[in-house]
């Protein structure tokens, strides 16, 4: 029987290894901190570690593949290590992943999350298997201790799960209804980031734009993103993911009038077709999306907009396709995801005909992408001679060039002759010289 070494005083040791979102890095940044408010001690490899887990996304076929590859790797030689399955895959699949994986001691979805401290009880108190897969709990995943990877922007979760039904998506079925956390307790956070030196904020979310404080204060979306960026001691406040049907005026308007809230938003569209649109169930078609579009245009404010695109949905033609090339070029997007459509189980999608094959979709996807290449060469040349505001995230000793991030969410590597300080974390003006499609390259110029 596989159990833990957990005798005496041993520091019990775990790894964690994250799949897919930004959710899911910050879901692992909050086991993190409950298991090292537990007793836990995080190490760099599975080799070293008692007890391993992963962190799991099952979004698209293959990122669902991924962890079953890891977990086989370890077959034979995990002996005396304990694995735990978290997040989406692990909701997903349940308890069959016993069966995939016999080593495999603990599953747990990301709705019960915070059953985990007494999930990890139940291991320690010799229980063979545990699971946490209830998706009707109304909580949301708060902890005391988050440990967070980066030192200078940080994740705050205000609303978890996703009760929209896109025909071709499983959130809705492995991270459960949704829930928003209260403004009271998203604010306090904020402050709390503050003292310990962050300038930056992410709210993440599903649907960020879904969000509805509980409390009697009843902010809606953009006036929990305007006290956010209110609160003293930020500079930069992100947000995502947006979902258009819930994108309302105000939330430009809250961009307009608070400069701490970044030039970017995030829209994802997934196809310019209204047809196909509908038959994903997106909840609204080609026109009112780019209403929407036009609102952020019509800013003062130079907003970057970006968006996911799926190629290759059930049903869609030559013609829808040729919409979401036009759509392309009419928003002359910053940057986008692209995916080919992925089979999901649950999903209603699976009930469609008409379903295109692999390599037709890969073919589209691939004119997707050089479609926008084209676009983001276009787009990012028009930086060139202007100077931008920075928040500089590392440095790359290859070239010597500091890694720096402008509101608009652009990378942005620059050199600072003769400066000899560490950067990391501050705000740089920097004049960019040069473009790519990826990047923009320059010259600090204090
Ligand atoms: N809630 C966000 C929204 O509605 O736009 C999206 C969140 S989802 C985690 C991120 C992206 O994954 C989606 O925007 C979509 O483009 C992509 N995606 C989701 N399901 C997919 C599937 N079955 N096949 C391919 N891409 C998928
Ligand atoms: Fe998935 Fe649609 Fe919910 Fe986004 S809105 S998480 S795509 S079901």
């Amino acid at each position: 029987m596989l159990r833990f070494p957990y005798n005496g005083n041993r520091v019990k040791t775990f790894y964690i290894e994250t799949f897919g979102c930004q959710m899911n890095a910050h879901d692992s940044e909050k086991v993190v901190g409950t298991l090292v408010g537990q007793g836990y001690n995080q190490v760099e490899t599975p080799e070293e570690a008692e007890l391993v887990f992963y962190n799991t996304c099952s979004i698209r076929d293959k990122a669902e593949q991924k962890v079953f590859h890891r977990l086989q790797q370890f077959k034979r030689d995990g002996k005396g290590k304990t694995f735990a399955v978290l997040g989406c895959v692990a909701q997903q699949e349940g308890e069959k992943i016993f069966e995939k994986a016999p080593h495999v001691s603990l599953v747990c979805g990301s709705a019960s999350y915070n059953k985990l401290p007494e999930l990890l009880v139940q291991l320690e108190s010799g229980n063979r298997r545990v699971t946490g897969l209830s998706l009707d709990t109304h909580d949301t995943f708060e902890t005391p201790i988050t440990r967070r990877d980066n030192p200078h922007r940080a994740y705050i979760t205000i609303i978890e799960g996703c009760d929209k039904s896109c025909a071709y998506c499983v959130v809705p079925f492995t991270r459960g209804p949704e829930r928003s956390r209260t403004s009271a307790s998203v604010i306090a956070e904020t402050l709390e980031l503050v003292r310990s030196g962050y300038s930056e904020i992410q709210l993440l979310g599903q649907n960020v734009n879904s969000y509805r404080d509980p409390s009697p204060a009843g902010w809606d979306f953009a006036a929990l993103l305007d006290n956010v960026g209110r609160v003293p001691g930020i500079r930069r406040v992100r947000f995502t993911t947006s979902h258009p049907r819930d994108f309302v005026k105000g939330i430009i308007d809250a961009i307009e009038t608070n400069p701490t809230l970044c030039n970017h938003v995030h829209l994802p569209v997934q196809s310019g077709s209204s047809r196909i649109l509908e038959a994903m169930q997106r909840l609204y078609t080609r026109e009112e999306y780019l209403r929407r579009i036009e609102w952020m245009k019509a800013s003062s404010r130079p907003i970057a907009i970006s968006t996911d695109i799926i190629v290759g949905f059930p049903g869609e033609t030559e013609a829808d396709l040729e919409a979401t090339l036009a759509l392309l070029e009419e928003v002359e997007y910053d940057s986008i995801f692209s995916f080919k459509y992925s089979r999901r189980p649950n999903t209603a999608a699976l009930e469609l005909g008409d379903h295109i094959s692999e390599e037709e979709k890969t073919r589209r996807l691939a004119i997707v992408q050089e479609k926008q290449r084209a676009i983001q060469i276009r787009r990012n040349a028009a930086w060139v001679g202007t100077v931008e505001e920075c928040m500089v995230e590392g440095f790359n000793k290859a070239t010597g060039q500091w890694i720096g991030r402008t509101s608009q969410n652009k990378l942005l590597n620059f050199l600072r002759p003769g400066g000899d300080e560490d950067l990391l974390g501050s705000y740089v003006d920097v004049r960019v010289t040069r473009a790519g499609p990826n990047s923009l390259a320059g010259e600090a110029v204090n």
